[in-house]
């Protein structure tokens, strides 16, 4: 690579966005021009990487080291961090540069807002338009690609729950589990849009190889499984919607992470949003739906704003004063939080799909 220019463009069109001034603009500002031309070497080791620039061990191994913790760069083998490759796509590598905890040395408080700005002018214009093809493309081959999992304590009196619907299992069955705050969240919140559902930080729980890349890099926190399992109920009581990718595996598989998602900041659902991709096209149904029993409904509304997938409607009934809960089941995804507020035990989940609803 001659020209560190090139090494930019190079960089960004591995992740897809050669094209994008506001993706090359966060590279600038990641990496210096040399910084650059080490990276676009990869993968390699740091001998591999001096010998292909030309500059000594010393240095690449210092900034290939600052770049690991900066979430630019990724270690091959996250125990023995010698070798690295780039990181393998734009999104991926939003949420790692996002995500702090722990590493306040790395930046400046100015330095930090510049960081969030440049990564909020990718994702408002050429990230929300990729997103948004990404799921209108998904949908025309008939894939949904990510599952909404039903809040625990929503469906505890279920006949049956499947491992992979249920969310305590899928941390139980880790090796490992972490705990990092949610860089969508902290995104939103550096922004001046604080989350209007949680003020919990950290609260994204990483599972597996992703959690032993938290510790290896330093943004994450070991936790118990008791404590992951309060965290999940935590996220639950706020409201967060969680999300697993729509297969029928729990341990060893990707994305070793559930994530509790909002609305107002996730960026895969809130840009989507932006742009008009309607929820099934982002999430498939759980197998369970939320349903009203009107006797039951005081009318207090708890509900209507919970749902995250506008599927609750206070309407008037025949017979009632007052007006009841209903829910529109072909919005209904299924991921009950809202059973969690109604304290008269109104809204109830219930079983409706087949375990082949959810793909192998
Ligand atoms: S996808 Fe959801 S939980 Fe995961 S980081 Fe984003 S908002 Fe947080
Ligand atoms: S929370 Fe329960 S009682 Fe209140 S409006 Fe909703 S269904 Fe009715
Ligand atoms: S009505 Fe809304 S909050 Fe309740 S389970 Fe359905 S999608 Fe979730």
């Amino acid at each position: 690579m001659s020209e560190s220019s090139d090494a930019y463009k190079f960089l960004a069109e591995k992740h897809k966005f050669g094209d994008s001034e506001t993706y090359l603009r966060v590279l600038r500002f990641l990496m210096t021009p040399q910084q650059a031309e080490m990276v676009a070497q990869l993968p390699g080791s740091f001998e591999e990487v001096a010998q292909r620039t030309g500059l000594e061990v010393d240095r690449v191994k210092k900034d290939l080291g600052l770049l690991h913790r900066k979430g630019v760069v990724i270690p091959t083998d996250y125990k023995n961090p010698e070798s690295f490759i780039f990181c393998k796509h734009a999104e991926r590598m939003w949420e790692i540069c996002e995500s702090l905890m722990g590493l306040d040395d790395l930046y400046t408080d100015e330095e930090t807002k510049q960081l969030f700005k440049l990564w909020d002018d990718w994702k408002n214009t050429d990230y929300a338009d990729m997103n948004a093809e990404r799921w209108h493309n998904l949908k025309a081959m008939g894939i949904q690609a990510l599952r909404v999992v039903p809040a625990y304590k929503a469906i505890l009196d279920s006949p049956e729950i499947l491992p992979h619907e249920d969310a305590r299992e899928m941390v139980r069955v880790q090796p490992l589990v972490t705990v990092v705050s949610c860089s969508c969240r902290k995104h939103k919140g550096m922004m001046g849009n604080p989350c209007s559902r949680t003020e919990a930080d950290p609260n994204c729980l990483q599972f597996a190889k992703s959690a032993e890349y938290t510790l290896s890099r330093g943004h994450g926190r070991e936790v118990s499984v008791d404590e992951a399992i309060s965290i999940i109920d935590r996220n639950e009581e706020d409201g967060l919607v969680h999300v697993w990718v729509n297969h029928a595996k729990v341990a060893a598989v990707q994305p070793y992470a559930l994530c509790s998602c909002c609305r107002c900041c996730c960026t895969v659902w809130h840009y989507a949003d932006l742009r008009g991709v309607a929820n099934d096209e982002v999430f498939a149904k759980s197998r369970y739906e939320a349903r009203v029993d009107q006797d039951l409904c005081d009318g207090c509304q708890d509900c209507v704003d919970r749902c995250q997938f506008d599927a609750i409607e206070m309407q008037k009934v025949e017979g009632s004063k007052r007006l009841k809960a209903v829910v529109d089941p072909e919005k209904c995804f299924g991921c009950g939080v809202c059973t969690l507020v109604c304290e008269p035990g109104a809204l109830r989940m219930h079983l409706v799909r087949p375990p082949e609803h959810i793909p192998a």
